[in-house]
């Protein structure tokens, strides 16, 4: 019990503090940068996000904007953290990895790499707030996707 406690503080303290001090927050611009927006309207989430995807897939740097729910915000702020400087396979990873503890399908790969990640799989039970943790997520995925599609047409 007292473990289960502390755990939900530490997910209380891990959220307020990601959402209130979001990590790598602003705009990128310049050569290569990619900029998409997602929004979540049950909840009233909306992200803008900065990636520069590198020729081999890297994700070099990222940057985020938005606002909504603590979740959601928080849960971006610490994407952006784990996917600086990521390579390819390393970002596959961690959007798998991470969907399936926010979801509950699937299996985690690489627990290690997730970290304080694992924290936000209480959302599970709450079908509206996955869409609220996978929003950042989600508009990654879209950035990554889009550089895929200009590398393929240059
Ligand atoms: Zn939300």
């Amino acid at each position: 019990m007292a473990l289960s406690d502390d755990l939900r503080d530490l997910y209380q303290q891990v959220i307020l503090d990601h959402s209130r001090s979001p990590r790598n927050h602003g705009q990128l611009h310049g050569e290569g940068c990619i900029h998409v927006h997602g929004d979540n309207p049950t909840c009233g989430d909306e992200i803008d996000m900065w990636v520069k995807v590198g020729a081999d897939g890297k994700v070099e740097d990222l940057k985020f904007e938005g606002q909504g729910c603590a979740i959601s915000q928080a849960s971006a702020s610490m994407m952006t953290v784990k996917m600086k400087g990521a390579d390819a396979a390393k970002v596959q990873t961690l959007l798998k990895d991470f969907r399936a503890v926010v979801t509950g399908e699937g299996t985690v790969q690489d627990e290690d790499a997730l970290g304080e990640l694992a924290l936000l799989e209480g959302v599970q039970k709450f079908p509206q707030r996955v869409k609220c943790a996978m929003l950042g997520w989600r508009a990654l995925e879209q950035a990554i996707q889009q550089s895929g599609e200009k590398t393929q047409q240059a």
